[in-house]
């Protein structure tokens, strides 16, 4: 299940979604001003993950990869 991040344009509030792919930003609330359409930022889930396997996989094949 992907989780979101969001930053509430009103109030500057950071959280954590954890959305459906089928779920529409527009759901999305500020859990503490409950301001509409929050800006989303990247996923603290996906990027973690995705750092840690870049490192390996760029330093065996990304080279390669990248010509
Ligand atoms: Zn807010």
């Amino acid at each position: 299940m992907p989780i979101y991040e969001f930053k509430c344009r009103e109030c500057g509030h950071e959280f954590e979604v954890i959305m459906r792919a089928s779920a529409s930003k527009g759901e999305v609330t500020c859990p503490k001003c409950h301001a509409e359409n929050p800006d989303r930022l990247m996923s603290a889930f996906s990027a973690g993950s995705s750092s840690s396997s870049g490192f390996s996989a760029s330093s065996s094949c990304g080279s390669g990869t990248f010509s």
